[in-house]
């Protein structure tokens, strides 16, 4: 299906925005979707475009976090999102003799643990969601760059047509024509490791409930499983010695890896991948922002890649929706890049680190099983693990919207939802700030988070679920 964009109308929004809307949000993975998502619930007039004339086939993010599906929930999509896929509870690592598994079910959360959905069946969720505000991607468009004014952008289209709007989205994945459009590079150390990838049903004896790491006698990561909705699983093979991206190969690493207890009987998609790093330097240019991997890209270990962009697609949602109705603060839009900036340098960090300790041998090898030993064993180091794993330590305390003092170890900047189905409950029923009060007889008193805060303590919550303001019980608000 070719659609131009004069065509669109007809297949697309129930609302004709004309030539001039408030977002345009390029791109329809994932990210595009979810921008797309936070704002046409807000009622803001967003058209969405895609360089493709169909959706993806390829199956490439697959394990959704816990702060995702927290995200999921409060647009009422988890449970739907939690149907279509593999719910894994644990994480394990083993060699040929002997293994370690790590329980996800004490991380502070109400989804204690990783949703493994196939990319394309994630987007058609995402999809159905937009759609049922009115706003379906348009394909088959193709943006070449974007031209903006003050008071305006223009997106250009390879078609020769623009189309003219308050704020543009750029979440076009890798390969940018936006970020490029406003002159901006990723930049970072390219130079990654080799692997290939592998969507396949499986007859095997490998786990069906864990993420599984396995490494070869030397020490080195050998194979990385991620069950998805049985026999589906994603593999992980790294690549460096030359391994091929076909059939034939990836059975016989495959074979020698799992002593011959694991076969192929479906071959769905296989794919070379080279990890790469980088960042942009900002993701606001002027009326232009950035999301995704538009703005960062890093290797897929832990599966951070596009969790982290659909929650700048959270962040920068309702600030956007603020600006255009005109009741944001001063500087809000700025805050998108302060907040989520750090997020992402912060992955690309630990993701780099980690993906070059799997390739260790020898007594780098011995050190990096006694490193996962204690993670396992011992409790605190456990906690830090899963709630650094899942996406729980996202928090933004330094940010110019987080006001007060800390309560209790809780922070203004803090995500507010935790494992309380109380306050899970608010944020789901309103796409505004809400405000909690603590209270001995509501379940939202004893835990915010993880934490305990005491009677009185009130916390004025944003639209993405991170507590804007906290106030100790007796104390005035500050603002
Ligand atoms: C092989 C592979 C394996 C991966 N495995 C994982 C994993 O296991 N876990 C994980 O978290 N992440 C993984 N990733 C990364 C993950 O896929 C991305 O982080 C995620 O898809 C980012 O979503 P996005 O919406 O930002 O970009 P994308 O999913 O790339 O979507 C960008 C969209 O923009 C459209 N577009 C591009 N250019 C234009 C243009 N000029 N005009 C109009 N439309 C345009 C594209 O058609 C596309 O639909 C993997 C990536 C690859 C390539």
């Amino acid at each position: 299906m070719h659609v131009l964009l004069s065509e669109v109308s007809d297949t697309t929004a129930t609302r004709d925005y004309g030539r001039t809307v408030s977002v345009v949000v390029v791109g329809a993975g994932p990210v595009g979707l979810m921008t797309t998502l936070q704002l046409a619930r807000r009622g803001i007039p967003v058209r969405l475009v895609d360089q493709r004339a169909e959706p993806t086939t390829e199956s490439r993010a697959v394990g959704v976090h816990a702060r995702t599906l927290e995200l999921l929930d409060s647009l009422g999509l988890a449970d739907e999102a939690i149907a279509e896929g593999a719910v894994i509870t644990s994480v394990r690592m083993q060699t040929k003799r002997r293994h370690l598994t790590v329980d996800l079910a004490p991380a502070p959360t109400r989804y204690p643990f990783v949703l493994d959905i196939a990319q394309p069946d994630f987007e058609a969720l995402l999809t159905r969601a937009c759609a049922d505000h009115g706003v379906l991607p348009e394909r088959g468009v193709t943006v070449r760059g974007v031209t903006q004014t003050p008071d305006s952008v223009a997106v250009d289209f390879t078609e020769g047509e623009s189309l003219h709007a308050d704020y543009v989205v750029g979440c076009d994945g890798a390969r940018s024509s936006v970020r490029r459009g406003v002159g901006a590079n990723l930049t970072g150390d390219f130079h990654g490791m080799q692997f290939v990838i592998v969507d396949a049903d499986l007859d095997t004896d490998l786990p069906r409930n864990a993420m599984c790491a396995t490494f070869a006698p030397d020490g080195a990561l050998a194979l990385v499983t991620f069950p998805l909705r049985e026999p589906r699983m994603r593999l992980v093979l790294p690549a460096d010695d030359g391994l091929a991206a076909d059939e034939g190969a990836v059975q016989r690493r495959l074979t020698e890896v799992t002593d011959g207890r694991s076969t192929v009987t479906r071959w769905r998609w296989i794919t070379p991948f080279e990890v790469k790093h980088g960042q942009v330097s900002s993701y606001r240019h002027g009326r232009v922002f950035l999301a995704g991997d538009a703005a960062h890209i890093h290797s897929p270990i832990g599966g951070h890649g596009m969790n982290t962009g659909l929650q700048d697609a959270a962040n920068l949602g309702w600030k956007l929706a603020e600006e255009i109705t005109g009741t944001a603060p001063a500087g809000l839009l700025d805050t998108y890049d302060l907040e989520r900036h750090p997020v992402a340098a912060a992955v690309i960090r630990s993701t780099s680190k980690q993906t070059r300790a799997m390739s260790w041998t020898g007594p780098r090898a011995i050190a990096r099983s006694g490193l996962i030993k204690a993670v396992t064993s011992v409790p605190l180091l456990r906690h830090d693990f899963l709630r650094q794993a899942m996406e729980l330590t996202i928090a933004y305390p330094d940010s110019p919207l987080s006001a007060g003092a800390a309560v209790s170890g809780v922070r203004p900047g803090d995500f507010a939802v935790g494992t309380s189905s109380e306050i899970a409950n608010a944020w789901r029923s309103t796409t505004g700030w809400f405000d909690i009060v603590a209270d001995v007889s509501a379940e939202a008193a004893v835990v915010v988070r993880d934490w305990a805060v005491p009677t009185g303590t009130r916390a004025r919550v944003r639209p993405d679920g991170y507590i804007g303001e906290l106030t100790a019980a007796g104390s005035a608000p500050t603002r």
